[in-house]
């Protein structure tokens, strides 16, 4: 039909493009490694990104190609998250505190051309050197830490790189629905499964990250993610802060506690976005310490359940509103938030809360559904439970490269998300459940299954089962739990079984040894499975109570 719109593509350089051209003068702030603060704006951000693709092409980049980062949230960043994209090329933003075989698998598989990385995760892509023979040129971004780093070999700085580069670069003409950006996540088991964002699905899920019953992100914001920006984007933040003229507030590595509260009081920051145990360490600093925090109205929680105490005591103990949202690594990553809707707000307050907790209803785009054991649709009642479907302009249809991994594809265009949830009348989605077999700790994902099986092979041990354990702090911890085996001596013990697991895993991921527990054997299913949903209430019941 004629008499149409216009068919304009939604890309990432448009997005600074505006900023560049409105808001120029609007500040970015970064905070080094050594605590010193680093201001820009977006009008000098854009002069850079030219810069940077310039350099990128001086590199030998190309459209299409893999350019990977090892970085935590700063200014630098944000200049890659324009950069690569712009030329056309793929911005490859690597979770560092992955396993070391995690991390070659992924540079391997993403066929990742340069990697840059901060100078305080350095060490760790110099030993990572020789299992990446395709990495071509490393650029070490001076992140201030203290203290001499061993560099991977090829290395350039940052700055000697973007100071060659001419500070007009051409923009090529792209599609919309060429690849921006990618970012691996846990796969149940074996190696990590890689999502790939489109100009087009980053747009719109930016987009939607300002509408007012989502982020709300808007131009008077100071906005802070606290999400490392390898995390799904740092969930989209730094591209909604760019399309409203948002100030964006970088913390480098200082997530914690101190350095947290110091920047959120210094930089007069409205709202941040994090995972819970940011949050709880964050108050349990603010319990011991008194910081101006005024200007903050709101802290975005997700990545896991946001616990009752958090939304309570924050109001209550500093004003502070917390939000909670649901999303995935799929799904850009946001797909829920959880406001409460005008008749709600006449509720008491108890049932306000309750809706708080839940993760709330899908942004405009996103598409629910729960689905029953033969994937039939089960009722919004709020009761019956089912594996969360979403569907939506930013939800992944595959992973990339990896076919084997498309079963939570439905033939019909859904993604199972592997969360098991109820959805009442309203539309609030209310999590109940893992189905996949994960652990998450302080946001980073532990495989179950592949603890296990490491777990299984010690000549100790007859079998073994892995289970989140609920921590007031970590948000979950593995818990082992271990059939010795009949007439090993001596028997085995928790250190022997952390220690079988240490080269397989990262240090953060390996149990506690008070976290490894002997059982003369393991309750199963009526057909034979280990029963997790019985052990994990089991291990619930050694938690302790919340902190703060
Ligand atoms: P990731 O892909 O690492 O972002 O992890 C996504 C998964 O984290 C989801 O499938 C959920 O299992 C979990 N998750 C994310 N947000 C929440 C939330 N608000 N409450 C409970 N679990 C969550």
């Amino acid at each position: 039909m004629n008499g149409l719109m216009m068919d304009w593509p939604l890309l990432v350089p448009s997005i600074l493009y505006r900023a560049g051209r409105i808001y120029p003068e609007k500040a970015i702030i970064s905070r080094h490694a050594d605590g010193t603060i680093h201001r820009m704006n977006y009008g000098e951000l854009e002069v850079r990104v030219h810069r940077l693709m310039n350099a990128l092409r001086s590199l030998g980049i190309r459209p299409g190609d893999r350019v990977a980062t090892l970085a935590w949230n700063s200014h630098r960043h944000l200049e890659l998250y324009f950069a690569v994209p712009s030329m056309g090329a793929v911005l490859h933003t690597i979770n560092f505190r992955l396993a070391r075989d995690q991390l070659k698998y992924i540079i391997n598989h993403a066929e990742d051309r340069v990697v840059f990385v901060d100078r305080s995760v350095a060490p760790l892509a110099a030993a990572l050197r020789e299992d990446i023979p395709g990495v071509e040129q490393f650029i070490v971004m001076d992140d201030r830490c203290p203290g001499p780093s061993a560099l991977p070999e090829p290395a350039i700085d940052y700055e000697d790189l973007l100071a060659g580069a001419s500070e007009r670069a051409e923009f090529p003409r792209l599609d919309e629905n060429m690849a921006a950006g990618m970012c691996y996540t846990s796969a149940t088991t074996g190696e990590p499964k890689g999502v790939v964002y489109s100009h087009r699905s980053t747009y719109l899920h930016a987009m939607a990250g300002c509408l007012a019953d989502a982020g709300a992100l808007s131009e008077r914001e100071i906005a802070l993610p606290a999400v490392p920006m390898f995390h799904v984007n740092a969930w989209g933040m730094p591209y909604s802060c760019a399309m409203t003229g948002a100030t964006q507030v970088f913390p480098g590595s200082g997530l914690i506690g101190q350095p947290l509260a110091e920047l959120l009081e210094s930089q007069r920051v409205t709202c941040a976005a994090g995972v819970p145990t940011i949050w709880t360490l964050l108050y349990q600093h603010l319990k011991e310490k008194t910081y101006d925090l005024s200007s903050l109205h709101t802290l975005l929680v997700g990545g896991s359940a946001a616990p009752r105490w958090m939304l309570e005591r924050f109001e209550r103990d500093f004003g502070i509103r917390v939000l909670h949202a649901w999303g995935m690594t799929e799904t850009s990553p946001v797909g829920t938030f959880s406001r409460l809707r005008s008749e709600m707000l006449a509720w008491s307050e108890e049932r306000q809360i309750e809706y708080r907790l839940k993760q709330g209803i899908p942004i405009a785009g996103v598409e629910t559904r729960i689905l029953g054991d033969g994937g039939e649709d089960l009722p919004w009642d709020g009761e019956h439970v089912g594996e969360l479907a979403v569907r939506g302009p930013w939800i992944a249809s595959s992973y990339y490269n990896n076919p084997e991994a498309g079963a939570a594809f439905t033939p019909d265009g859904w993604f199972r998300t592997g969360d098991m949830a109820s959805i009442d009348r309203y539309g609030y989605v209310q999590l109940t459940d893992r189905k996949k077999d994960l652990i998450k700790r302080k946001g980073e994902w532990i495989s179950s299954v592949d603890m296990e099986n490491a777990v299984s092979c010690h000549p100790g041990i007859a079998e073994a089962a892995v289970v989140a354990r609920p921590d007031p702090v970590c948000d979950e911890l593995p818990a082992v739990l271990v059939v010795r085996r009949a007439g090993v001596e001596p028997p085995v013990e928790p250190q022997d079984v952390i220690d079988s697991l240490a080269p397989k895993f990262a240090r953060w991921q390996l149990p506690l040894p008070e976290d490894v527990h002997f059982v003369e054997s393991l309750p199963r299913t009526g057909v034979g499975k280990i029963d997790k949903k019985v052990l994990r209430q089991l291990v619930a019941g050694l938690s302790k109570p919340p902190g703060g």
